[in-house]
Parts: C-alpha cells; sequence; structure tokens
C-alpha cells in the first residue's frame, strides 16, 4: 500500500517538474480541509501547476507535502482540527519549496493527486483519504448520505477512423483533436464527486450514429455530449458553437422508433413501448422527444453560459439541427463544435493541451450546473439538492 502511494507520487512529481521549470513560482492561495462521506480531504489551492512530494511519518503521524518552488501568498490561513485532521503547518524548505505538515489521526494512506482548473476552481493539490469524495467547506454542517448514484456522462468523439472529420489548414485533423478533448473531458468529470464519464469512443476508429446512440444507452447516461470542431469555407469564421436536436429532426426519428419498438429497448422513464398500441406509443414518445429537447436546451445554455469569458463563442445562443447522433428519444444530449479548424487562431487553439483542458473545464463546469440544477433522482445532486431546501 506504501509502496504504491510512493510510486504514484514519484510519477506525478516527475511529470509535474518540468512545468515548474518554464512556470516560475507558484503561490499557496488557500489550504481548505474539508469533510465528506467519502472521507476528509485536503485542498491546497495553487496558483498555478506544481510539482510536490508527498510522504508520511510516524509518531506524530503526519502527512509531508513538499511543493517545490512555491510560497505561501500573505494572509493564508491554515485549516484546523477537522475529523481526523488535527492541524495543519507550514514550513519553507531549503531551495525554495513549501512544506505543508498534515497532523492526523488516521492511520490511513492519503492519496495525493494534482487537479487542473474546474469551473471555479483553479490548480489544486488534494490529498484524501479512504474513497476521497466531495470538497465540502468545513462550515457546511450536511453531507449528502452514502448510496447515491453518479450521474453518468457520455462523451462522444465525433468521428474517427476512416472518417478524419474536418481538416485544418495545417493539417489537423477533427478525430484526433476531439478524442483529446474527450479524453480530458472524462478525466475531469471522473475527478468530480457524484458524475462518472463513458468515452464512447477512446481511440482511432469509426463508430455508426445509432451504434454511438445504443452504447450510451447501454451505459445507462444522464447525458450525451458529443464534441466536434466545425470546418467552413470561409477562414474568418471562429468560436465554438452548441447544438441540440430540432423538433424537426425528432419527428423523423419517431417514425423510425415505432417502426422499431418491438426490438428497442424501454424509454428511461421506464416507459415501455412494446406493448403500447400506435396511437398511445406516439404520444408517450412524443412527450418523451418534447421533454428530452427540452431538458437537452436548459444543459446546452449552461454550457454556453459556462464557456462565456472562457471559449470563444460563435452564437451565444443554442442552435438547433436534425443531427444523427443526437436522436436519443431519452437522454438529454447536445453536440458542441468547439471551434472552427479551418480558422488559424482557432486551429491553434485546438492543438495546444492548455485551451483543450480550458474548454474541458468549461464544458465540465456547464454540465454540473444543469445538474446541480435538474438532479436526476436518486443521485448525489438530488440529495444536495434536498439538503439544501431543508436548511
Ligand atoms: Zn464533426
Amino acid at each position: 500500500m506504501r509502496h504504491a502511494l510512493a510510486a504514484a507520487v514519484l510519477l506525478l512529481s516527475a511529470s509535474a517538474a518540468a512545468e515548474v521549470a518554464h512556470g516560475g513560482t507558484s503561490e499557496v492561495q488557500a489550504v481548505r480541509a474539508t469533510m465528506d462521506p467519502g472521507g476528509p480531504r485536503v485542498v491546497v489551492d495553487l496558483s498555478a501547476p506544481t510539482a510536490f512530494k508527498v510522504f508520511t511519518l510516524d509518531s506524530p503521524r503526519r502527512v509531508v507535502l513538499d511543493l517545490a518552488d512555491t510560497r505561501l501568498a500573505d494572509g493564508v490561513r491554515l485549516p484546523r482540527s477537522l475529523g481526523p485532521i488535527i492541524a495543519v503547518r507550514s514550513g519553507v524548505q531549503p531551495g525554495g519549496a513549501l512544506r505543508l505538515v498534515i497532523e492526523t489521526s488516521s492511520d490511513e494512506e492519503p492519496r495525493a493527486a494534482r487537479l487542473a482548473p474546474v469551473g471555479a476552481e483553479g490548480h489544486r493539490i488534494v490529498v484524501d483519504w479512504a474513497g476521497g469524495g466531495a470538497q465540502r467547506p468545513v462550515a457546511a454542517v450536511h453531507a449528502p448520505k452514502q448510496g447515491t448514484r453518479d450521474v453518468v456522462i457520455a462523451i462522444d468523439a465525433g468521428h474517427g477512423g476512416k472518417d478524419p472529420g474536418a481538416i485544418g489548414h495545417r493539417g489537423t485533423l477533427e478525430k484526433g483533436v476531439v478524442l483529446e478533448i474527450a479524453r480530458e473531458l472524462a478525466g475531469l468529470i471522473d475527478r468530480e464527486p457524484g458524475m462518472r464519464a463513458v468515452l464512447i469512443r477512446d481511440g482511432d476508429y469509426y463508430i455508426a450514429h445509432r451504434e454511438r446512440i445504443r452504447r450510451a444507452r447501454a451505459a445507462k447516461a444522464d447525458m450525451f455530449v458529443s464534441i466536434h470542431a466545425d470546418a467552413i469555407r470561409d477562414r474568418d469564421v471562429s468560436g465554438a458553437s452548441v447544438y441540440v436536436l430540432s423538433e424537426r429532426g425528432a419527428t423523423d426519428e419517431a417514425a423510425r422508433w415505432l417502426a422499431e419498438r418491438e426490438n428497442a429497448a424501454d424509454l428511461r422513464g421506464g416507459v415501455s413501448l412494446s406493448d403500447k398500441d400506435d396511437a398511445l406509443a406516439t404520444v408517450l414518445l412524443d412527450l418523451s422527444q418534447v421533454a428530452n429537447i427540452s431538458a437537452s436546451m436548459l444543459a446546452a445554455e449552461r454550457v454556453i453560459d459556462a464557456f462565456d469569458g472562457l471559449v470563444p463563442v460563435r452564437k451565444p445562443r443554442v442552435q438547433q439541427a436534425g443531427f444523427l447522433v443526437l436522436k436519443s428519444p431519452d437522454i438529454p444530449s447536445m453536440l458542441i463544435e468547439t471551434a472552427y479548424i479551418t480558422n488559424a487562431a482557432d486551429e491553434r487553439r485546438l492543438r495546444s493541451d492548455a485551451q483543450r483542458s480550458k474548454l474541458a473545464g468549461a464544458i465540465v463546469a456547464g454540465v454540473q450546473s444543469y445538474f446541480t440544477r435538474n438532479p436526476p433522482e436518486g443521485t448525489r445532486f438530488a440529495e444536495l439538492r434536498r439538503l439544501a431546501a431543508a436548511d
């Protein structure tokens, strides 16, 4: 156990060391202790990605976090006793490292990870014990009960394999950059409490559109997000757009679902079409699709809002179109044209790791904001909302 942690920590430090060499001094902006059903957690908010080492010492039991080339910003208060976290102290190490010492009563080995910015959260190093869990402010009294299910977000990287998608003037292939964004997005989602990502495609191969929908349904996805990059003859056009299914596209699809309803799986709401006559099945399907388009629209609006100021946007309103991949009648679905690969500045952005993480971070923030307002039954989001209402 201890060996595994040491190896993981070495790996993190080695990959992070290069960044600090370029990045210069980092600053600790806050240190937060939080408590969650999953266990206690210490979050160190940083001004930049920072190389670190973590190890434990005994008698008294403590976790030592050494942050390379880092200083403590003025006025930062270190957290006091919370659950098994007894105290946090700081000290300056030779060579400019900042040492944070977490005195703890827990014998468990902590896990430490560096997280990229997501939504309102910036660069962080998180130390958690026993499965981690959500970040909750120290002052928060309530915590969601255990046993809630995660919301599942199906992430569909467009195109793949024989289908390269759009091609930029510098030769950038849509199928490649959207897979990078999809993977980044999945990583960020999996780090958020109460959310889990499923990649519809995780390699350079082609999947038919209906198969993409089928995979999302098989994963019991609560949301489907398809990632693309747009192309147009006019090289000046740039920025992101977000699409949901048009009513027209839904109507066309209804006929197909009805025709195939003997084979089709039940709708997410527990409604089966197979035992209904045509008239009733049509009504049920229509209702499901109308509700699904409006849910998709709300979610897409949250994503566009999250783009504001972070990601250049071409159209500030949600667009509607008959994209085949959006045609699930019961999973809120959106297609994000992340940028114009045919625009020089956009193509450059799509090729940049930093810009792709920024984009992925904004998408996560939007999706999270949607689920906070529209929590599916039985999820952590529903539980948090119930607790908030009870206050
Ligand atoms: Zn595309």
